[in-house]
C-alpha cells in the first residue's frame, strides 16, 4: 500500500458544506457528522473522498456571486437555501440583493432576519453580533418601504438595545425610529439638525437636485453612488458626518414624499435660497 492509499484508507477528503473550505475526516466518521475545523458546521462525512452532495450550498453561492445576471443570482441563491435553509452567506445575500437590486421589501426583509437568526460565524472579520444588528436594521428599513411600520419600530428599538454603533451611526438609526414612529401616528417626520441652519436647508436641496439630475433610482440603490454624492457634497464644503447625513436625509426624502419633506426642512431652517 503506497502512501496516498494508506493515507485515504485513514482519512476522507471533502470541502465544507457550509463554508467551501478543504476537510479531512478520519475513516471512521464515514456516514456520521464531523465538525468542520474552519466555520464549524457539522458536515455529513461522505462515503469517499470528494464525494459530498454536489453542488453545496456553498458552490452555488460562489456561483451566485459571480453571475451576472440578478434574476441568475436570485435563483441560484434560492437553490443553496433549498439544500440549506439556514446557509448564513446565502441568506444575507439574498437579502440584500432583493432589498437593494429588486426592491421586494416584504421578501428582503424575510431573508435579512433569517440571516440575523442563523449566523454561527465570522463573515469578512465582521463580529456576529454586528453582523446580526446590521442586518436587522437593514430589515426594519425593509419594512418602513411596505408600511409595515410598527415592525419597523420594534426592530430598530432592539437594534439600538442590543447592538454597538458608533455615534454617528445609532444618530441615525434614532432618527429612523421617530420616523417610523411618527408615521405609525400620522404625524410628520422630524427633522434633523447639523451645520449652520442655513446650510442644512440648503445642502438638502443641492443634493435633492444633484439627484433628480441622475438616475434617481440608480444612486439610491447603489452604495457606491451614495459614496460618490458624499464626496460632492464633501466638496460643497460639508464635514464628512454632515455630508453623510444630508445625502441619508435626502435619499429618504426622495424614496417617500419628497414635496413633504422639502417643505418641512425649509419652514425648519428658513428658506435657504
Ligand atoms: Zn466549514
Amino acid at each position: 500500500m503506497g502512501l496516498f492509499d494508506a493515507f485515504s484508507a485513514r482519512f476522507v477528503s471533502y470541502d465544507c458544506f457550509n463554508c467551501g473550505r478543504g476537510v479531512q475526516s478520519s475513516a471512521a466518521l464515514r456516514g456520521k457528522t464531523d465538525t468542520c475545523p474552519h466555520c464549524g458546521w457539522k458536515n455529513a462525512v461522505p462515503a469517499k473522498s470528494g464525494g459530498s452532495v454536489s453542488p453545496t450550498p456553498y458552490q452555488l453561492f460562489r456561483r451566485a456571486l459571480d453571475a451576472s445576471d440578478v434574476q441568475e443570482k436570485v435563483r441560484l441563491l434560492k437553490q443553496a437555501l433549498e439544500i440549506c435553509p439556514t446557509h448564513q452567506r446565502s441568506l444575507k445575500e439574498l437579502g440584500i440583493l432583493l432589498q437593494d437590486q429588486c426592491r421586494e421589501y416584504a421578501l428582503a426583509a424575510e431573508y435579512l432576519r433569517r440571516a440575523a437568526d442563523n449566523a454561527i460565524e465570522v463573515l469578512n472579520n465582521e463580529p456576529i453580533l454586528d453582523f446580526r444588528m446590521n442586518l436587522l436594521d437593514r430589515a426594519a428599513t425593509c419594512y418602513t418601504h411596505v408600511g409595515r411600520y410598527a415592525d419597523a419600530v420594534s426592530l430598530w428599538e432592539r437594534v439600538l438595545r442590543e447592538g454597538r454603533w458608533s455615534p454617528n451611526a445609532a444618530g441615525k438609526i434614532r432618527y429612523d425610529l421617530e420616523a417610523a414612529r411618527a408615521k405609525m401616528q400620522g404625524r410628520p417626520a422630524p427633522a434633523r439638525t447639523y451645520g449652520s441652519r442655513r446650510q442644512t436647508a440648503a445642502g438638502i436641496d443641492r443634493v435633492l437636485n444633484t439627484l433628480e439630475s441622475r438616475s434617481l433610482a440608480e444612486a439610491c440603490a447603489q452604495a457606491t453612488g451614495r459614496d460618490e454624492l458624499v464626496t460632492l457634497v464633501q466638496s460643497w464644503g460639508f464635514p464628512k458626518e454632515d455630508a453623510e447625513n444630508l445625502v441619508y436625509d435626502a435619499l429618504l426624502c426622495c424614496a417617500s414624499a419628497k414635496g413633504e419633506a422639502l417643505r418641512l426642512y425649509r419652514r425648519k431652517f428658513g428658506d435657504a435660497t
